[in-house]
């Protein structure tokens, strides 16, 4: 039996695990047509390369999991474009915004790894210092 483009798409491209669909909305792209929708997936093996485990922090914060996600670019007639073929044609998704849900999530992230690196003897902070690295987390 062999998956459609579309169950192709909606594998983990870390795990290929099939992953869920969390939500859809039209591609906001100038290059996409119209009626580009775009399939937000979501990887739920937590045995995936991607997955970060949940985590409180001692200051009592606390940090969901972390799934990979992608999206599926699906076209105004029903089609789905190659796996693979998204790096040569027009993207059909904008990068994410700085304020985004996951933008924040992945600041977050950063000042959690900075702070339990801090609290492990801050090697990262280190490094950063040995490369001229000057920006703040
Ligand atoms: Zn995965």
């Amino acid at each position: 039996m062999s998956d459609t483009l579309y169950e192709q798409a909606a594998r983990c491209p870390s795990c290929e695990e099939p992953g869920r669909l969390v939500n859809k909305r039209r591609a906001t792209s100038p290059d996409a047509p119209r009626g580009t929708m775009m399939h937000l997936l979501e990887c739920r093996n937590d045995r995936c390369p991607q997955y970060v485990a949940p985590e409180s922090l001692p200051n009592g914060d606390f940090i969901p999991a972390e799934r990979n996600r992608w999206f599926i670019q699906v076209n105004p007639n029903g089609t789905v474009p190659p796996k693979g073929s998204g790096a040569v044609g027009p993207k059909a998704f904008d990068a994410p915004n700085v304020n985004s849900d996951a933008s924040v999530r992945a600041r977050d992230r950063i000042r959690l790894l900075a702070a339990q690196d801090e609290m492990n003897g801050g090697q990262a902070a280190e490094i950063a210092g040995d490369l001229g690295y000057r920006g703040g987390y």
